[in-house]
């Protein structure tokens, strides 16, 4: 732990262990200062604690803030000033997440009325605000470290932006983003930098791993990630899970609530608001060919594979690393993980039909990525007719996807304003040699 961590005058309860030794256990700044815990685990709540029935009865009664101070307030209770729960959550929730049904006792949960129009605004928004809270009154800056093949660049720049006491700097491969995506983090400015790497994506990886690694380096800065593994952007996701529930209408069905899948943070947040005492009886993993989550639930071991290209990109992971995290909240029973998460998978051809049809039918667009979470919703459906009332994700605006879409469906989307807007910004970005020693110095230059 760096000297900055250690000087702080923060909270020192220790409240999250990680997954790969119970015994090592850390405070809430150490943890979202971290990331990922030093013996490579994920960091999670020694005490899942549980929400009054008072306060899941009177859920459709609150707003989304409101749901979003208690919810917040539980899990950190002991770690943050109410004060401070309060301007994480509002800085957080700025946007609404509307549920629109799309046939009868099938409704899409809308997360994309953010920044970036994903639902990683969520996270990225709170994990900035947390850690400019953790950070205050320590003189140094934290120093973001994102490697991105587009989308987690844009999600973390725009949560970021002008957020104190944290810098943040985006490596990206030259010319292997889509001019959207790279308009989204290169034309903020002020504490967003972003460096154009003359290389591929592993190639930005492999330079921010090195950084961290590097001992001298991380003796003079403090370095950090933001990536989905880190509690500060795991952990908020679960809000809009009660929110969905709070503006469901009254029924007598079950609850099945269908997650579209890469690395299974936000599938792993719903379980957490499960298990908080959210009334959700079954959840749908959902996933594109990228199956090994669907495999392990239909049975098979947990085994990890490449990655296949799909036209649902954003869940095109063949180790997801949130998989331990899933395991764990059910206290590591994979009989009862099996029986509360069914597996489903579909390839492109399902996801192209499934827009289609949905077009034809309502004239809801749906993104690759929702398609799929609609379609194990669907498929579930089938199998326990009129049991169960059903939500999916909806995690992307389909004009983040605009040439599959437009290709799918064969019309021309327009760009949310928004969007709109970054297009009209100018590029600012330092080109980077694919050369660690140059990102070294880069580093120390600024510091
Ligand atoms: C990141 C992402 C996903 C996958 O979410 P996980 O939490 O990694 O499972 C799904 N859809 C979209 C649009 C995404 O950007």
């Amino acid at each position: 732990m760096t000297k900055a961590l250690m000087s702080s005058n923060q909270t020192t309860v220790m409240n999250f262990y990680s997954t790969n030794n119970p015994k090592h256990q850390v405070s809430l700044k150490e943890a979202v200062i971290k990331g990922l815990a030093p013996d490579q685990g994920l960091y999670m709540p020694i005490k899942i604690p549980k929400l009054s029935s008072e306060f899941i009865q009177k859920l459709p009664d609150l707003s989304f803030k409101e749901i979003g101070y208690e919810v917040i307030g539980t899990l950190f209770e002991d770690q943050l000033a109410p004060s401070q729960i309060k301007a994480l959550v509002d800085h957080t929730l700025v946007f609404d997440a509307p549920l629109v049904e799309i046939e009868e006792g099938t409704y899409s949960l809308e997360l994309f009325h953010g920044p970036t129009l994903a639902f990683k605004d969520f996270g990225a928004r709170f994990c900035s605000k947390l850690m400019s809270i953790l950070m205050e009154g320590t003189p140094q800056k934290v120093k973001v470290l994102v490697a991105t093949s587009g989308d987690t660049g844009s999600a973390v720049a725009n949560g970021f932006y002008k957020t104190p006491g944290v810098e943040v700097i985006i490596l990206y491969p030259k010319g292997k983003v889509s001019e959207l995506q790279e308009k989204q983090f290169t034309t903020l400015g002020e504490n967003i930098t972003a460096l154009e790497v003359d290389g591929v994506f592993d190639d930005c990886q492999r330079m921010v791993k090195d950084a961290f690694l590097d001992q001298a380096l991380n003796e003079k800065l403090l370095l950090t990630s933001a990536n989905s593994i880190n509690i500060a952007r795991w952990i908020p996701q679960c809000l809009y899970y009660f929110y969905a529930y709070s503006r469901l209408p009254k029924t007598s069905k079950k609850l099945a609530i269908a997650v579209p899948s890469g690395n299974f943070g936000n599938l792993g947040a719903g379980i957490l608001a499960e298990r908080m005492g959210l009334p959700i009886d079954t959840f749908i993993a959902s996933t594109n060919v990228n199956r090994v989550v669907p495999d392990f639930l239909h049975g098979n071991q947990f085994q990890s594979k490449p990655s296949i290209a799909t036209i649902s990109n954003s869940m095109d992971v063949g180790n997801p690393s949130n998989f331990y995290r899933l395991l764990a909240l059910y206290d590591n029973d994979e009989a009862l993980f099996r029986e509360k998460v069914k597996g489903f998978y579909f390839d492109d051809a399902d996801t192209a039909k499934v827009m289609i049809q949905t077009y034809q039918q309502s004239g809801y667009i749906l993104d690759p990525h929702g398609a799929i979470g609609y379609l194990g919703l669907r498929n579930f459906k089938k199998q326990h007719p009129d049991e169960y009332v059903g939500v999916f994700l909806e995690t992307a605006h389909p004009g983040k996807f605009k040439n599959v879409v437009e290709e799918v469906l064969n019309l021309k989307l327009e760009l949310p304003e928004r969007l709109e807007q970054f297009m009209k910004g100018e590029k600012k970005t330092i080109a980077l040699k694919n050369d660690y020693a140059e990102f070294r110095r880069f580093l120390e230059s600024k510091n």
